[in-house]
């Protein structure tokens, strides 16, 4: 008899009016169902696994506890199953199912499964009609939804979102996992990162949620990238939905000293990198918000918050000059400039003095050197003025260096160059692209001045030895139609033109800082960047060169011939400003026909680009850039006044160059390190013990307030939950209300219907039949509202 009991709980056959029962909340009828035999659980047959998953589904899907309990009870499930009736219950937030379902695994076979079965839902190549995709799990589920109670009690459950591997990754698992099923592969890395960039699983599991958004908005950004069939609405959500987040974060800050903390502090391991950079006195470090502009995270930049910390820094102990007037403020920009000279004097002489510590303050800094800039862009148009007053000297060989490189003392720059590159660290400095402007103008500054100064010594030292020979007559005396073609000093010149208008592109540098200028300067360049027509046209205008002068190339007698003159001709031709009688040529009507017609369509072609180019221009970028020209000059805007928080570097550039007292101090300081270092042993390496101490105890309060900032977010997330539930709720119930009071009304019809049936009045039958019309109406309106 044991034998035989064993075969029957063995076949259970699924009962059909199980799913009914559930349906109807049957319960007594349900456990008569699953205890046909004596009690004892039965197993289950593997043909009729998805009618048992479906019943189990169902139960938890009405909410009805107790078939679920039944359920549970009455029938032996596998694992599988009650993962999937666990991820029903998290798609209906159902916290209490979810425990219950959880002990229940516990008692299986521990979560291990869990992750297992993740990885091996890949494989998985049965077509399942489950409602969820393969690769879902409870957690990453309850993460999309943004359930923090589930996804508290999952992670406490020791539920873990593994973090994907990178995208180029050749371990077995991806190889495998990529040859057998791409889609599947690619989809589930998408549905992980779901899951790990969702405000529930940053705000639950995340030591410093602000932080690891900051990070992963950055991954994101790089993964778009390098992943691009899933840019557009995957990736790129993603990262929005992360840096949303982190302003999210910080606007859930109640006062300055938790703004404060927020800012001055990152992570643990940039804490060190923090050290090394100085800052003056009194200006904190804002190591957050420098990374926030690194991460290029430009909402958070923009945030109120941040800008309000920027400017009180910016201005310092010149409390008065944000609210100062415009005029007044130009007077005292136009005083600075005028007096740049004395007040680098006063600084030298006695930084610590009152007017030194003035032009320390960030914004007279800023005005410091802008003025600087003013003067040597000044210095060139004056030159500019020289050189055409004493023209017969400029042309020969006998100009003075002194006259013509005045401005070579600004090229100190180099020096203001080379100690920022020093200080920011080389890879940070190359990544603006101003930077880059800069180096490449100082250099081509560099280089005229060394090829005027080399013409010079040649000269010199070719006469000194033996003079009369033709070399030195060459670098002495010659006039200018005698030089050469590759002439060092021709060389020169076009080098100096073509800087001294790059030099003028550093402006875009200072325009920041006032607020239309900003924008403007911002929208233009906007509209610059996305001017891929120009490839387009050049394609076009290539195309058209060659045809049109393959065309007329062969016929010695047309007066313009040659690559050059086609080329000066189709360019023209774009701006109508060109003579068109190029393609005429009465004596050959062949090749005049076919020049004609190309000539044709190459103004066609052309308009029709170029309006494209001014649609595009105008329509799709001006609004693109209009809608968010604001955040972009503030994030610029920051960038500049961050430039100028950093200690040194406060005397402008002509003067920066001479070695301050307090610089000697500092390099004999060096000296004596080195010296030190080889006596005594790395003690002196690490910082004094004070800051150490202050640090120790601020680390415990930068983390509260984190915390604190997540419980808010957490909390403030719940109440708008529960409100939008209470609205639909109430919204429910109106419903329902007016589906009752239709139910009674077309009860009363009816019952009207029916007497006048009795009387066999017709018209009567057709006013029944209007109200009735009337009614549906009115019912419709009401679902409408
Ligand atoms: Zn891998």
């Amino acid at each position: 008899p044991e034998q035989w009991r064993e075969i029957m709980n063995k076949k259970m056959w699924f009962p059909p009016e199980l799913i009914s029962a559930i349906e109807e909340g049957k319960i007594e009828l349900l456990c008569g169902l699953l205890k046909t035999g004596d009690g004892i659980i039965r197993q289950l047959d593997e043909s009729e696994d998805r009618q048992w998953r479906e019943a189990l589904n169902l139960s938890i899907c009405l909410g009805s506890e107790d078939a679920m309990d039944a359920l549970l009870q009455g029938v032996k499930f596998d694992f599988r199953q009650i993962h999937e009736a666990l991820l029903v219950a998290v798609d209906t937030n159902q916290p209490r199912v979810v425990k219950r379902l959880l002990d229940r695994l516990d008692q299986e076979k521990g979560n291990k499964m869990d992750v297992r079965s993740f990885s091996q839902a890949i494989f998985d190549h049965s077509i399942d009609n489950s409602q969820f995709a393969p690769g879902v799990t409870p957690l990453t589920l309850a993460c999309q939804k943004d359930l923090y109670d589930i996804v508290t009690m999952l992670t406490q459950k020791g539920h873990v979102i593994p973090w994907p591997h990178k995208i180029s990754c050749a371990c077995l698992e991806c190889r495998n996992g990529r040859q057998y099923d791409l889609l599947k592969f690619s989809l589930s890395r998408i549905n992980t990162y779901r899951g790990i960039a969702s405000r529930a699983y940053l705000t639950v599991t995340a030591n410093d949620a602000m932080l690891q958004a900051f990070r992963l908005s950055r991954e994101l950004r790089k993964l778009s990238q390098k992943e691009p069939e899933f840019k557009q609405p995957q990736y790129l959500a993603l990262e929005l939905l992360c840096q949303d987040f982190a302003v999210e974060l910080l606007g859930m800050c109640r006062n300055q000293s938790e703004v404060t903390t927020i800012l001055n502090s990152c992570g643990d391991e940039s804490q060190d990198s923090i050290e090394e950079q100085a800052f003056e006195e009194g200006i904190p470090s804002l190591s957050r918000l420098r990374l926030a502009v690194n991460y290029n995270q430009k909402q958070f930049v923009a945030h109120p918050i941040c800008q309000q910390v920027l400017s009180s820094i910016w201005c310092g102990n010149l409390a008065g000059w944000r609210g100062s007037r415009t005029a007044w403020k130009l007077l005292v920009s136009v005083g600075i400039f005028l007096t740049m000279p004395l007040l680098c004097l006063v600084y030298w002489i006695a930084p610590k003095s009152k007017v030194g510590k003035i032009l320390k303050i960030p914004v007279i800094k800023f005005l410091l050197h802008s003025a600087s800039y003013l003067w040597f862009l000044i210095t060139l148009l004056g030159e500019s003025i020289t050189m055409e007053m004493y023209r017969d000297k400029f042309a020969s060989r006998e100009q003075n260096i002194l006259h013509s490189s005045f401005h070579m003392v600004w090229v100190v720059f180099f020096w203001y160059e080379c100690k920022e590159v020093w200080i920011e660290g080389l890879r940070s400095y190359f990544l603006d692209w101003w930077n880059c402007l800069d180096m490449m103008v100082l250099s081509m500054y560099l280089a005229s001045f060394v090829l005027r100064v080399l013409i010079m010594l040649k000269g010199y030292f070719l006469c000194h030895e033996h003079s009369g020979t033709e070399e030195c007559v060459y670098f002495t005396e010659t006039v200018r139609d005698n030089w050469h073609q590759e002439d060092p000093q021709l060389i020169a010149e076009v080098l100096f033109a073509v800087t001294s208008m790059l030099s003028f592109t550093r402006l875009a540098y200072i325009l920041p800082a006032h607020e239309s200028l900003g924008t403007l300067q911002i929208s233009i360049g906007k509209m610059i960047d996305d001017m891929m027509f120009m490839f387009i046209l050049m394609i076009i205008g290539t195309a058209f060169l060659c045809g049109i002068n393959n065309v007329y190339v062969p016929y010695v007698i047309s007066p313009h011939l040659g690559f050059n003159e086609t080329f000066h001709f189709l360019f023209w031709t774009m701006f109508g400003v060109a003579n068109q009688d190029y393609v005429d040529m009465p004596q050959f009507v062949l090749a005049e026909f076919v020049g004609r017609i190309l000539y044709g369509i190459f103004t066609l072609v052309i308009v029709i680009v170029l309006l494209n180019m001014l649609i595009a221009m105008i329509t799709n970028s001006f609004q693109k850039i209009e809608d968010d020209a604001d955040v972009e000059w503030k994030f610029a805007r920051s960038k500049l006044y961050l430039s100028y928080f950093r200690e040194g570097l406060t005397m402008p550039v002509p003067f920066n160059i001479i070695p301050s007292p307090k610089a000697v101090f500092y390099i004999l300081g060096i000296f004596r390190q080195i010296c030190c270092c080889c006596t005594c042993n790395p003690e002196n390496k690490y910082p004094p013990v004070a800051s150490m101490g202050s640090e120790d105890s601020q680390f415990p309060y930068r983390q509260q307030v984190i915390r604190a900032l997540v419980q808010r977010y957490i909390e403030s997330a719940r109440r708008e939950f529960e409100e939008t539930k209470r609205k639909i709720g109430n919204r429910i119930t109106e419903l329902s209300k007016a589906t009752f009071r239709m139910h009674s009304d077309v009860n009363v019809v009816r019952q009207l219907l029916v007497d006048d049936v009795h009387s066999t009045n017709h018209a009567f039958n057709k006013d029944g039949s209007s109200l009735l019309r009337k009614y549906i109406m009115g019912a419709k309106n009401n679902f409408r509202g």
